[in-house]
């Protein structure tokens, strides 16, 4: 096991934060994933007193003709160990195309190993495209339930229909997972999750459900991450929907911790002693390798110590390409603090990156040369530039696009200048269903509309909200023509892409503090290919 005490003594001894220390003493825990891939290890007999899936099964990250296959070995879920032994166990896997498990086209053995928290990533190859697959693994006499996944279709195809969902920020104690239930009666082919996947803060009292561990304590080592998404994962909407269809995810602020921007802690409270540099990268460190455990991302994703690369892209034929970002990772400081400030010299800084120059590179290249109908950013932060002007706020959101309102500004340009196909923003975040018609500059409202921005609220984050408009928000809107469509209830939006129409709709749920809320499409918003900005369907 990493050593995490004495990397801090040691770092702390350099006189600060040192990565290549980092990089050093973590490199080992690169070639985890071939090991665990080899699977080599005699076998014993194994037996589990209770059920070792408790947390199910779920797929990610299909090419044309692979799948990430995905579980952990958790018998006792709220143990940071999950109930296992400091042990590797062999864990065997298999793929086949009906529910029944008969048409075998594919299966395996992988190592689960405690350092990895006994997860495993089987990258299932060799696979038609376009098709529908079912899996599940077995080690000892247990087996797991049986997930459904799908591979996508060959890059060079030309699909006539994409169904998928996109959700982000489920705090757990604010409110149920009912969109869930609905998303899986959706019948969607993909779903993409934006992040606030988990969320870091200690429990509190007086909600609908309650954050395992210690009072006024958050997750801060390997142990208290893991036991937190163990808790979240542990829902059976959650992992039931991840046994429906294959998901994208990407990470916003709370995997780690609130407003975070790369190696930044967020602006602490008077009287808050700011956490010392080394460990809080140490913290990141923990939080990107449980999230890289805890989901069904190829092993090539798993982190260098604090670092992992999360951002890539997926195709949908030619119908749709897909840039999966991570806008925390690489960003630098917000101006102006994290709140909602003026769009002044510090915000227009041409200094300030929410990509990083590696990811923005990268982003261009992919844009200049996909050949798809649908070019979609799959992001954490609203990208337009709205104006608040209530008694409480005043300016623009820090946190997101705006306080980085140059490469914004930039990168919408590049989108217009390169005449990218229908680019599409997909966004989570701020608990709330926008619809934004994005200009490079969305001051200037008579400008032409490039790009188009869908906004989904939060599963549960937030507790029920309403579909009332909240006191000033009428004043907001009509000072942004930029937004289109505005509502602040729970749920997630489900889409359906086609060559020539892009369908947005508003899935939300009445009421989150108790199970079977009511669901209904609180709005639906259509793109026509060629013609950026939305209209109501
Ligand atoms: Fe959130
Ligand atoms: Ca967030």
């Amino acid at each position: 096991m990493l050593d995490l005490t004495r990397i801090a003594e040691a770092a702390q001894y350099e006189g600060g934060v040192s990565r290549r220390l980092f990089l050093a003493t973590t490199a080992a825990l690169a070639a985890l994933p071939s090991l665990a891939l080899q699977a080599q290890t005699p076998t014993r007999k194994v037996a589990f007193a209770s059920n070792p899936f408790t947390l199910g099964v779920a797929s990610g990250d299909p090419d044309d003709a692979s799948v990430v296959l995905w579980t952990k070995l958790a018998p006792v879920p709220d143990d940071p160990d999950g109930g296992m032994k400091p042990e590797q166990y062999e864990v065997g896997w298999e793929i086949a195309e009906d529910e029944g498990m008969k048409k075998l086209v594919g299966q395996g053995k992988a190592l689960a190993i405690p350092q990895l928290g006994h997860t495993v990533h089987v990258e299932a190859g060799g696979l038609k495209p376009d098709r529908w697959y079912f899996y599940r693994f077995h080690v000892g006499d247990a087996v797991s339930p049986v997930g459904r996944t799908r591979t996508l279709p060959p890059p060079d195809s030309r699909p006539d229909k994409l169904r998928f969902a996109f959700a982000s920020c489920q705090h757990y104690e604010q409110g149920l997972y009912t969109a869930y239930s609905q998303m899986a009666r959706d019948d969607v082919d993909l779903v993409f999750h934006l992040g606030d996947y988990i969320y870091e803060g200690p429990p509190r009292e007086g909600l609908v459900r309650k954050h395992a561990g210690p009072a006024r304590t958050r997750c801060r080592t390997l142990a208290d991450y893991r036991l937190r998404h163990m808790q979240y994962r542990l829902d059976p909407l959650l992992h039931g929907m991840h046994a429906v269809c294959p998901w994208f995810v990407t990470w916003d602020d709370h995997e780690f911790e609130n407003n975070y921007a790369n190696d930044i802690q967020e602006e602490q409270r008077p009287g808050v002693e700011p956490e010392h540099p080394v460990d809080f990268l140490i913290r990141r460190a923990s939080a990107y390798q449980v999230y890289y455990e805890m989901m069904p991302l190829r092993p090539r994703s798993l982190p260098h110590g604090p670092d992992m690369q999360l951002y890539r892209k997926a195709s949908f034929g030619r119908l749709a390409e897909f840039f999966v970002l991570d806008t925390r990772q690489y960003r630098t400081d917000q101006p102006n603090g994290d709140g909602v400030k003026p769009l002044n010299e510090a915000a227009l800084n041409p200094n300030n990156t929410l990509l990083g120059r590696k990811q923005k590179g990268w982003l261009q290249a992919g844009l200049i040369t996909s050949t798809a109908t649908w070019n979609v950013l799959a992001q954490q932060v609203m990208m337009a530039m709205v104006q608040f002007d209530t008694a409480l706020r005043k300016g623009y959101a820090m946190d997101q696009w705006p306080g980085y309102a140059h490469e914004r500004m930039a990168l919408v340009q590049f989108l217009a200048d390169r005449k990218v196909p229908n680019p599409v923003v997909l966004t989570g975040d701020i608990h709330c269903n926008w619809v934004n018609n994005l200009r490079v500059d969305d001051r200037v409202h008579d400008a032409p509309v490039v790009a188009t921005e869908f906004v989904g609220t939060s599963i549960s984050s937030g507790g029920n909200g309403s579909k009332e408009l909240p006191e000033g928000a009428q004043k907001t809107l009509s000072a942004n023509p930029c937004v289109q469509f505005f509502n602040r209830e729970r749920g997630y939006v489900r889409c359906t892409v086609t060559p020539t129409l892009w369908t947005s709709d508003f899935v939300v749920v009445e009421d989150v503090t108790q199970p079977g809320g009511k669901i209904t499409t609180r709005a639906s918003f259509v793109v026509e290919a060629g013609k950026p900005g939305a209209k109501p369907a």
